[in-house]
């Protein structure tokens, strides 16, 4: 069969015509495969969804319980059958509870891996690549300057700062699903055992991370009381991007900006955002990351869905792979 038989773009989404379902759509349909809780991917309103238990728990936090009209669990690495179409969950390594989905029929295996990335990420499972004919990636970093340094190496340079100015507190900018949680995690993996404060925004899905089994050491609320400025002198405290850009930020005593991104890469992004110590911590892959697991695959065939779509395209080119843009709407890859 044709691959494009098998799934192929809608404006709904990716569309699977055997197995009459989508991938991640970007509007609400009958029966929705979710590869994982970002806002992106993982939207409220469909009438059934299929999604890994922790994807499922996120969507309910994130949007309430009445998030779709009915919910199924997919158990990672078993295969299921939806009409004529074989489905299977692998670990994507993005964010607790991401999965990549693996469609079959009659000897064609495709895969949608939706974000991932490769590196050590103590708060979800890791990576498998899976062997298929078709391989679906996101190409939010998909250009040669993106490569992202050791993630330790990132958190001393955060636990270096703090030491070097202990009457400041370090204020750092982390998206509340996933990256903050991985944050947390790698200064505890580093040592840091001090209380870490939260702004409000993250408290529920730190909590539900704790609860899944991960371990984020000591947490309290960043919350001010007035006249109390001294009481996050030599502080870390992680927040939504969006939390440092309104008053709440300024409250505290001489802040270090930090920003745990991806983009941070981009010195220039980082000045613009008035962020003085850049952290570059993706949950996306880096270009090696993409490449390699282009080839690990050993796919014929790879399709792009969202961000630098032309190099990487034309890096499988020139690997005598046939690539194409999918040029989905919908996704961000700001969300890094
Ligand atoms: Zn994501
Ligand atoms: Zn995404």
């Amino acid at each position: 069969m044709r691959a494009r038989d098998l799934l192929h773009t809608r404006p709904e989404g990716l569309y699977c015509p055997p197995g009459d379902f989508f991938i991640d759509p970007v509007r609400p349909v009958e029966r929705a495969l979710i590869t994982h809780g970002h806002a992106d991917h993982a939207r409220p309103g469909n009438a059934k969804v299929l999604a890994t238990r922790e994807t499922l728990d996120i969507m309910a936090i994130r949007y309430g319980d009445g998030f779709a009209g009915s919910a199924q669990v997919a158990r990672l690495g078993e295969p299921m059958q939806i009409g004529a179409a074989r489905v299977t969950f692998h670990p994507a390594g993005h964010v607790l509870g991401s999965a990549q989905i693996a469609v079959e029929m009659d000897g064609m295996r495709i895969v949608a891996s939706g974000d991932y990335k490769r590196r050590t990420d103590p708060t979800c499972a890791a990576f498998e690549p899976i062997a298929c004919d078709v391989f679906i990636t996101e190409a939010t970093f998909g250009l040669p300057v993106f490569r992202h340094p050791e993630s330790a190496e990132e958190i001393a340079r955060l636990l270096e700062s703090v030491r070097q100015f202990p009457e400041r507190a370090h204020l750092v900018g982390a998206y509340a699903l996933g990256k903050a949680q991985r944050v947390i995690r790698l200064l505890r993996d580093a040592g840091y055992g001090e209380t870490i404060y939260i702004h409000g925004a993250l408290a529920r899905l730190c909590d539900y991370y704790v609860s899944q089994g991960i371990d984020l050491g000591p947490l309290a609320p960043a919350t001010i009381e007035t006249g109390a400025k001294d009481q996050f002198a030599g502080a870390i405290v992680v927040g939504t991007p969006s939390a440092f850009a309104d008053r709440w930020a300024r409250r505290f005593p001489d802040p270090v900006a930090c920003f745990a991104s991806g983009w941070m890469r981009i010195r220039q992004r980082a000045k613009q955002r008035g962020v003085e110590l850049p952290l570059i911590l993706s949950d996306h892959s880096d270009w090696d990351e993409l490449t390699a697991t282009i080839t690990e695959t050993g796919a014929s065939e790879v399709w792009v869905t969202h961000g630098r779509e032309e190099a990487l395209v034309r890096w499988c080119g020139l690997n005598g792979i046939a690539a194409q843009p999918l040029h989905l709407i919908g996704y961000e890859d700001e969300g890094d």
